[in-house]
């Protein structure tokens, strides 16, 4: 399949590892440009070094110290993607999960964080990016959310209540800027075999006092696919999404989760 994506330039947020990580290689093996966003040096390295050899000499791919819960990083970020690629194609919006917990153990800076890391990350990097997409003419907004959007998980509170925002913007996103040739779609990951996934199972296991293997096994027995997917398998949708196959998709929210979401919609 062709996907038009060479020559195209992307920036990809919490990139460093799991599903960001997998979307950047992705785009790269598909040639586009990438600028890798995350905040630590030295993994974010890591992770531009292993596509670049991967990928070969003929995509860019650049590391970029970024916090996306903060907004002069993502002014900064964006701007020196622009600088290094050459304007912007493509933005992934992507940043860690925020932490488990109940109401009542959640304060105001957990919610001041998570808003600020999984709600205005999205919103500010697209209002940064989006010139740059206009000229593009076939710009693409694409951002990972969580299934916790089509059904809320219990003790994820901060996660169901930001993505579900991200949702809403990213619908009334897509229809403002559908005349401008630009898509904006949701990916919806669900048990991704990643750090993330694998901490939070570790969490569980630890309160339910349960083997780390007997909590993967459970887990696994939830998923009707009956294991748990691969960043690939994310990325895969990412890079169609991203290409010039899916231009006609917009608005879209669409889950990778082995159909354990019951739901319909
Ligand atoms: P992960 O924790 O394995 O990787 C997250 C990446 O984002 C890392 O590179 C990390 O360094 C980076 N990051 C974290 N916070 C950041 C910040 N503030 N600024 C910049 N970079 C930051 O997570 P993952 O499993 O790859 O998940 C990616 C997203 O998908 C997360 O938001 C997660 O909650 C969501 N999600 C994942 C699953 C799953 O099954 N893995 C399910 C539902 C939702």
């Amino acid at each position: 399949m062709d996907t038009g994506l060479e020559g195209k330039a992307a920036l990809v947020g919490g990139a460093s590892r799991g599903i960001g990580r997998a979307i950047a290689l992705g785009l790269a093996r598909e040639g586009a440009s990438v600028a890798l966003c995350a905040r630590n040096q030295e993994t974010l390295d890591k992770a531009r070094d292993d596509i670049r050899n991967e990928t070969g000499a003929e995509v860019k791919v650049v590391s970029l110290i970024c916090d996306m819960a903060r907004h002069d990083d993502i002014k900064a970020a964006v701007a020196a993607a622009v600088e290094a690629l050459g304007g912007l194609d493509i933005i992934v919006n992507n940043a860690g999960g925020p932490p488990t917990g109940t109401f009542e153990t959640l304060d105001e800076n957990y919610w001041q964080h998570a808003i600020n890391q999984n709600l205005l990350s999205a919103v500010r990097t697209t209002r940064e990016a989006l010139p740059h997409l206009r000229r593009s003419g076939s710009g693409r907004v694409i951002n990972v959310t969580s299934v916790a959007v089509k059904q809320p998980i219990d003790g994820l509170m901060l996660s169901n209540a930001t993505r579900l925002a991200v949702v809403g913007w990213a619908k009334t996103l897509s229809r403002e800027l559908a005349p401008h040739g630009i898509t904006v779609n949701n990916i919806c990951p669900g048990n991704i075999a990643t750090e993330r996934l694998i901490s939070l199972i570790e969490d569980r296991a630890r309160r339910q006092k349960q083997s780390l293997e007997e909590a993967v096994a459970l887990e696994e027995g939830r998923v009707p696919i009956g294991f748990l997917g691969e960043p690939d398998d994310v990325a895969n949708l990412a890079v169609f999404l991203a290409s010039d196959k899916a231009r006609y998709i917009t608005g879209a929210t669409i889950q990778v989760d082995g159909g354990s979401t019951t739901a319909v919609m």
